[in-house]
């Protein structure tokens, strides 16, 4: 089979790949990329394959770089089957929706077409058939596909293709869980794969210990509510805003902070928070569904108020300080937390608490780099509250992590008549460059196989014999 990388290679976001085999031709994942721009210009350009070729598109998990252009790729004229779990079916029609209008907002500011509508969102609901993790199945002419969990975030997935001809398989891990999560299970390794082609983002970089994280947030949020400003929290709508939600309902229930109000200013998250509610007790670790057996909500509490009305949220303004405010868009390209931030970070009290990942170029990453001034929503805004960057929080594995799993996959398998299956190489993708190189030195270095740091562009050729440029 022949695998080419038309996104994700060298880049965190865009993820798209293109799998071929002899009769049958599958993309998985067709992301957006993201940067200065909630779209970057890149992704407004037609596709370097033609849509109506191709047979089947496999979706590893919801998260926008992931999923974003699938409503191009149908308005482009793609008809194939989409294949994803149950969950990011789910969380997929969320993530989708909401970028629909995020772009149309973006487009009517730069005066350029949108890149899909919701017309375009609605055709590709039709064409979604979900799969659930450990099932084979045909998705397209002579390849077929099965599901892992990787523990990133809800239903997320890596996927195997296997070429049913020769049986040559490849796997791509999608993004990998920065495991144990407290409500996710580990990452499953996918092991005696021909090739494999895994995310980089953390190549390059060790995140502190989980315990850690959740002292620190504790540390940090005291402060702030000492300092008795607005404590801004731009969220990844997508399990980040679930987990601190977890940690904040824990936080409160011990009595280990002072009892303040908690906004959860994002329609977004608040659909998402009960698509977690909804799949919770299927797909989070057991430990997890017994306390959500007990309790009933692992992510709702007291003075926990979810504002998903204009009118709510503009209410949160009355509230006094100090109160807590979750909102998104997570790198802080629009939303609502762009409103809040234009109001609070010019007030030295306030306290913004960045945590996770902020690509090059987005207002977040400026402000976690301590630039005095950002612009959001078109206007320059002076920062003169503490900015607070909190590690540890990503929903990605990290440098020793990443080579945990390749290790794992690389662990030898037979294949019933006692021949061993040796993966012949494996990309680093889905990360900066640096990233990606560094991952795949350590993996040439400490488990003595063969790495690559794709191009885009590039297509490999992989066989049961070896991986070569095509
Ligand atoms: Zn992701």
């Amino acid at each position: 089979m022949r695998l080419s990388f038309y996104g994700g290679a060298g880049k965190v976001t865009g993820s798209n790949f293109l799998v071929e085999g002899d009769h049958g031709k599958i993309l998985v994942d067709c992301g957006i990329e993201q940067g200065h721009d909630f779209s970057e210009r890149e992704t407004h350009g037609p596709f370097p394959y033609d849509p109506k070729t191709i047979d089947a598109l496999v979706v590893t998990h919801a998260h926008l770089d992931h999923v974003g252009r699938i409503p191009k790729l149908v308005r482009d004229g793609f008809r194939g089957k989409i294949y994803m779990t149950p969950p990011t079916k789910d969380l997929a029609a969320l993530i989708l929706l909401d970028s629909a209008h995020i772009l149309s907002e973006e487009a009517r500011r730069l005066g350029v077409e949108p890149l899909y509508s919701d017309q375009d969102v609605e055709t590709v609901f039709s064409l979604i058939e979900t799969l659930d993790y450990h099932e084979e199945k045909e998705a397209a002419p002579g390849l077929s596909i099965y599901f892992r969990n990787t523990g990133h975030i809800l239903g997320s997935a890596s996927v195997r293709v296997t070429d049913a001809e020769d049986g040559t398989t490849l796997v791509l891990t999608g993004d990998i869980g920065n495991s144990p999560s407290p409500l996710l299970p580990d990452w499953e390794p996918m092991s005696g794969a021909d090739a494999i082609v895994m995310e980089s983002v953390y190549g390059d970089r060790l995140h502190p210990e989980q315990q850690r994280r959740t002292e620190i947030l504790i540390e940090v949020l005291k402060k702030a509510i000492a300092k008795g400003g607005a404590i801004l929290i731009p969220a990844f709508s997508l399990e980040r805003t679930q987990l601190m939600l977890y940690e904040l309902s824990n936080f409160f229930d011990a009595g280990q902070l002072p009892k303040i109000p908690v906004f959860l200013d994002s329609p977004l998250a608040i659909h998402v928070t009960a698509v977690y509610e909804k799949w919770g007790m299927k797909y989070f670790k057991p430990e997890t569904e017994e306390e959500m057996k007990r309790e009933g909500s692992l992510f709702e509490f007291p003075f926990l108020k979810q504002t998903l009305s204009r009118e709510e949220s503009e209410s949160i303004s009355e509230t006094p300080n100090p109160k807590i405010i979750i909102a998104g868009a997570g790198m802080s390209h629009g939303g609502r937390i762009g409103g809040w931030e234009s109001r609070y970070l010019p007030d030295p009290s306030t306290t913004l608490i960045i945590a996770g990942y902020q690509a090059p170029g987005s207002p977040g990453r400026r402000m976690a780099e301590g630039s005095p001034q950002v612009t959001l929503n078109g206007h320059e805004v002076k920062i003169r509250a503490t900015v607070e960057l909190l590690e540890g929080w990503s929903a990605h594995a990290d440098r020793d992590e990443l080579l945990s799993f390749a290790e794992a996959c690389l662990a030898q398998k037979t294949d019933g008549h006692g021949v061993s299956i040796k993966t012949k190489a494996i990309f680093t993708a889905m990360g900066e460059p640096s990233a990606e190189r560094f991952l795949a030195q350590r993996i040439h270095d400490y488990l003595g196989a063969r790495a690559i740091v794709p191009e885009y562009g590039q297509t490999w050729e992989i066989t049961k014999d070896a991986v070569r440029k095509y």
